[in-house]
């Protein structure tokens, strides 16, 4: 998984604290992923400047507790940048829409392990509330980049390509970073899986530019890649390295209930030390 410049990249940002939603505002003046153009939505814009969420005090007035989290990540969290209760609500836009388009029909759902597993039940409960019907699967994905138009994505071998067969497949994800995972699953699971159609659902898409967004260009259109569409988008968030609600760092955090940016100390813990 590719954590690297990502992680690394928020020694030089300095966490604001502060309460309250960070503000949204429509895409249009927004740069936006290359990699990742929605097609029925716009996403929730999460400016680079939002205001993080203080874990110690949560505002004024607040709970003193009001995103908890495992004692042993204290210093580890710099602030949380999308409550779990946002991402509720915004999983039930989604899924409204999907219930929409899919009318009549039953999709198949495919999650991809292991970071979209919370997004995922939380968007299967929403189906449910509309009485939409559905099937699901899941699947891991690894990217590999031998070179740069030749990489691959391995993915795990007892996943079920009949079941998708003559089907209407929707491919949930946690983040679209590159797009370089999804640019190559999707042509994958199109031609292996014989599906009617795929789109995408994601939770997140990230704003990346330079080097990067380059190859989140490629990936979107060169390379030999199909481009990836993200049918289904929730947020658009900063070039900032976001864990919880399933999203690891060294597969620590995902057990955190709300997404947040991890601090300094989070990146440079020696997760080998934690107590199992
Ligand atoms: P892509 O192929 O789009 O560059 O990367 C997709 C995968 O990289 C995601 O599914 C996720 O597993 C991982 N990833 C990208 N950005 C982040 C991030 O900010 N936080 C975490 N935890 N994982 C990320
Ligand atoms: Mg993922």
């Amino acid at each position: 998984m590719p954590i690297n410049g990502s992680g690394k990249r928020l020694t030089s940002v300095a966490p604001q604290f502060a309460t309250g939603r960070a503000p949204t505002r429509p895409m249009q003046d927004a740069p936006t992923n290359p990699a990742c153009r929605p097609a029925r939505l716009v996403p929730i814009h999460i400016p680079d400047d939002a205001s993080l969420i203080d874990p110690d005090s949560g505002g004024p007035g607040a709970h003193p507790h009001p995103h908890p989290h495992p004692p042993e990540y204290a210093g580890h969290l710099a602030g949380v940048l999308l409550p779990s209760a946002r991402i509720g609500s915004r999983a039930a836009e989604l899924a409204s829409l999907i219930h929409e388009d899919y009318a009549g029909r039953r999709p198949h759902l495919v999650c991809v392990l292991k970071g979209a597993s919370i997004f995922f039940h939380e968007m299967l409960r929403r189906l449910q509330d509309r009485s939409q019907g559905y099937t699901f699967d899941f699947l891991r994905a690894s990217s590999y980049e031998g070179t740069e138009t030749t990489g691959t994505v391995r993915v795990s071998e007892d996943f079920d390509y009949g079941g998708l067969e003559g089907r209407d497949v929707i491919v949930v994800e946690d983040i679209i970073d590159t797009g370089v995972t999804l640019s190559r699953l999707l042509p994958v699971l199109r031609e292996r899986g014989g599906c009617r159609s795929v789109e995408v659902c994601t939770l997140l898409e990230k704003r990346i530019d330079g080097e990067r967004g380059a190859r989140a260009a490629e990936a979107g259109g060169g390379g030999g890649h199909a481009p990836v569409v993200a049918r289904y988008c929730g947020f658009s968030i900063p070039n900032r390295f976001v864990i919880g609600y399933g999203l690891d760092y060294n597969e620590l955090y995902r057990d955190l209930r709300d997404i947040w940016i991890i601090s300094q100390a989070g990146i440079e813990f020696d997760h080998k030390t934690l107590a199992v």
